[in-house]
């Protein structure tokens, strides 16, 4: 079989497709410390690691190292601010939440923009998407804060107590906000720690919380790679670990808290499937499957990684999706016409790229437009795989990257059969003109999520998570406020 290097994939050259968005507003620390018991601090052992722009490799600015100590200390703060935050009337903590809310959207340029930076994702994602929806989520449950005897009716419910979150580098600060908001609204503390390779829009929402008068300990945010992540896991006071993340971080969490009495939600990995059939609105389905695969180029874990075309209309839609292909721009995060970023880190990106070689030894025939790439940087062009089958890996294992799996099917039941056949059940999409398709394969696929005729939407009201592998827990929606209770 032959090897492609990633070199012959590849092509390398720098164009700029027009004037970069202004960062002359944004304030950006050189060097940020832990934000613990309602201060900056510096951290124990003093080190401190670096935050890089995927886009041109540069240092962005130096980030606090939590260790153990700093972790148990940070423990102690929410412990200590359990007793009067959860002894607030839901009124009172809904005001709080409300205000982190609005100092977010009075911010929403200067987070894009740092998201955008820290994180390689375009800056149309980061303002449209990520920032509006991250201050939703904070107005959506700083409703519920004083709710919460109709949310729960006959029943009392009691906030966990101290909350140990760990979040990924995929939606930086939205999935900050689905993390916190609705542990605030039902009266618990946190500890957070965000992704090493995207601490700063965290960061910045620690500013912001400051900023809103949360009582001291409320909320702390410890900053630090997977050893800060496991000193939160096994800290003895924690009431419940709330993780979203990869499913190899997952099953170690789970067998960490095995046998303790700490809570556990998971969400992680997944690889949904777009499934198109014949009666479908083509041209509309074409969008939606390369939004699913190339927003947030794939680092999505909902992402619609894995098409499945009717065959009567595959030619026709796989056509139309080359088409397509050609026309999305690569490049620059902070410019507005771009489509795909940079890849988050130069990890992930071999991690792609390794994917991408394993699609070709096995046999997949490889499609990727011919686009310019920046020279510096880490950057992936859009790649579509046909010729795959269900037992291929990049059909079976999640790439978090711009890598779609082609299959064709004939019937509703040949494609249930294999969309449902992977270790993952977070999300799938179904594009058809027939409503009774529509509920029939709501009924039969095994995902937590599913959309129909569109994809990769996104709502503070609505519940997301997985099945298998995925994890299990929800957030948003009244689902989300669920995790953090417990009944008297
Ligand atoms: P990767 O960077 O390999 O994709 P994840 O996406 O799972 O890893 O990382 C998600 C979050 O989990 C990050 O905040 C990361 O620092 C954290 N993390 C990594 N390893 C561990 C661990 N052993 N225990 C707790 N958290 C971890």
């Amino acid at each position: 079989m032959h090897k492609v290097k990633n070199k012959d994939v590849f092509k390398a050259s720098w164009t700029y497709h027009s004037a970069p968005e202004s960062t002359g507003h944004v304030q950006i620390k050189k060097k940020y410390d832990l934000y613990i018991d309602g201060k900056f601090t510096k951290p124990v052992a003093g080190t401190y690691f670096d935050t890089i722009n995927p886009s041109d490799h540069k240092k962005i600015a130096s980030v606090a190292e939590a260790t153990e100590k700093d972790i148990d200390k940070a423990v102690k703060a929410a412990r200590s601010a359990f007793k009067s935050w959860s002894a607030l009337t839901g009124r009172e903590r809904g005001k709080y939440i409300f205000r982190i809310a609005r100092l977010i959207q009075e911010r929403a340029r200067e987070f894009a923009v740092i998201e955008s930076l820290d994180g390689g994702k375009p800056i149309r994602e980061s303002r449209d998407i990520d920032i509006p929806l991250a201050a939703n989520h904070f107005f959506y449950y700083a409703g519920w804060a004083d709710k919460l005897s109709y949310a729960f009716p006959n029943r009392i419910a009691k906030p966990l107590g101290v909350v140990g979150q760990i979040i990924p580098w995929n939606f930086p600060l939205l999935m900050a906000a689905w993390k916190i908001a609705p542990a605030l609204a039902t009266g618990n503390t946190i500890v957070l720690k965000p992704a090493e390779t995207t601490p700063l829009t965290a960061l910045k929402l620690a500013e912001i919380i400051h900023e809103s008068g949360l009582p001291k300990g409320v909320v702390n945010l410890v900053t630090g790679a997977g050893e800060t992540g496991a000193a939160i896991v096994n800290h003895p006071d924690i009431d419940k670990i709330a993780f979203t993340g990869s499913t190899r971080v997952g099953k170690y969490i789970l067998n960490a808290t095995a046998g303790t009495p700490k809570k556990l939600t998971l969400e992680l990995g997944g690889k949904g499937a777009n499934i198109i059939f014949e009666d479908a609105a083509i041209d509309q389905a074409v969008e939606g499957i390369i939004n699913a695969i190339f927003f947030n180029q794939g680092h999505v874990c909902c992402a619609g990684s894995r098409l499945f075309v009717q065959e009567s209309v595959a030619d026709l839609v796989i056509r139309k999706l080359k088409d397509r292909m050609k026309t999305l721009i690569v490049g620059d995060p902070l410019d507005k016409n771009t489509d795909i970023g940079a890849i988050n880190s130069k990890k992930q990106l071999q991690t792609i790229e390794n994917y991408i070689n394993i699609g070709i030894n096995e046999g997949g025939e490889i499609y990727q437009p011919d686009c310019t790439l920046p020279s510096k940087g880490n950057w992936c062009p859009p790649t579509l795989f046909l010729n795959v089958s269900q037992s291929h890996r990049i059909v079976q294992e999640e790439i978090f990257g711009p890598v779609l799996a082609v299959q064709t099917f004939r019937t509703i039941d040949e494609v249930i059969e294999k969309a449902n056949n992977t270790p993952y059940g977070l999300s799938a999409g179904v594009w058809t003109d027939k409503g009774s398709k529509i509920f029939h394969l709501t009924q039969k696929l095994n995902a937590g999520v599913i959309w129909a005729n569109t994809f990769n939407k996104f709502d503070a009201t609505s519940p997301f998570g997985g099945y298998k592998e995925s994890g299990f827990g929800r957030e948003g929606g009244l689902h989300g406020l669920k995790p953090y209770v417990t009944f008297e």
